[in-house]
């Protein structure tokens, strides 16, 4: 639902949507934003730099970098002598595709959940891309097809590679093909990608094709022929959900907040009150009772 005024913490489509009057975000995100929606997805847009003091309504707005996806970004507000920080989607361990998360100390905490309980620990994703490159060297008559969202996950992916020494060109389905060039024009060097089409698709053997977990399925890669079906994902650590997906080589690889850095930045953020949000609650609301900080779930309001 379209407001007047929207303060978006990052270009996701589940956290940013046209049609506001007025947008305040980072430059990444209305750049974004405006590549996913068109340069008039909003009236006005107000760029919001890391760390500037912002005044709006009586009250202070500051972004601070979440670490998820470029531009992503926490939204801490002030009133008066209170701080609520918004961590929209995070994680803290770094991502050279991501501007560096930033601990923020807040009174509330307003904090995502999405693997809010304690089975969810990713591995090192260096480990993960390491599985992956050692696939295509011991499977060169198999064309390795990575499922990996068109924004952020799938530029971290590539970034990855490279900086584990994979120089092979590296296809993509034609939906990473304008966030890809973004991120290559802010500086993040992703070696020679090329979008897929008919003439090369012939040439994809014993090579990597990166698109979006919804083209999996569909006709556009029933195309391609001698495929090892790989997803990248922090939901790939349940073994039913790899199965279900007929996933032959799940990645662990998440722009998502673990268990362990969930409850950290709880317990740095020195927040008095919790809310919770974006996922699941009960793990987290029983880790904040035993260690004596309040917490409740937020329910945000569905908006379609
Ligand atoms: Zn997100
Ligand atoms: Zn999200």
């Amino acid at each position: 639902m379209p407001v007047d005024k929207a303060i978006i913490t990052h270009a996701h489509a589940d956290h940013a949507r046209p049609n506001h009057n007025k947008v305040l975000a980072t430059e990444d995100t209305i750049n974004i934003m405006k590549i996913r929606y068109g340069n008039d997805c909003a009236n006005f847009f107000q760029i919001a730099k890391y760390g500037e003091r912002i005044y709006l309504d009586g009250t202070v707005i500051t972004f601070f970098p979440a670490g998820h996806i470029l531009g992503s970004a926490q939204i801490l507000i002030e009133y008066k002598k209170i701080k609520v920080l918004v961590t929209g989607d995070f994680k803290t361990i770094p991502d050279r595709t991501a501007q560096r998360y930033q601990l923020v100390k807040c009174n509330h905490l307003v904090t995502e959940t999405t693997f809010g309980l304690p089975i969810f620990k990713h591995p090192d994703p260096k480990k993960e891309i390491k599985k992956l490159i050692d696939s295509i060297k011991n499977n060169v008559e198999k064309c390795h097809l990575v499922g990996a969202y068109a924004l952020g996950k799938s530029q971290r992916i590539i970034k990855l590679l490279r900086d584990a020494g994979y120089y092979e060109e590296i296809y993509i389905h034609g939906a990473l093909e304008k966030i890809s060039n973004y991120y290559s024009y802010k500086n993040i060097e992703l070696g020679k990608v090329v979008k897929i089409n008919k003439e090369n698709k012939k040439l994809i053997r014993g090579k990597l094709v990166i698109a979006p977990p919804s083209a999996l399925k569909d006709r556009w890669s029933r195309n391609l022929s001698n495929i090892k079906l790989c997803m990248a994902s922090g939901w790939m650590s349940v073994k039913q959900r790899a199965k279900q997906k007929l996933v032959e080589l799940p990645l662990i690889i998440s722009d998502h907040a673990d268990w362990n850095e969930l409850t950290s930045t709880i317990k740095e953020s020195g927040a008095e009150k919790v809310w919770l949000t974006h996922g699941r609650d009960e793990g987290l609301r029983y880790w904040c009772k035993i260690n004596q900080i309040e917490a409740q779930a937020l329910s945000l309001k569905k908006e379609d």
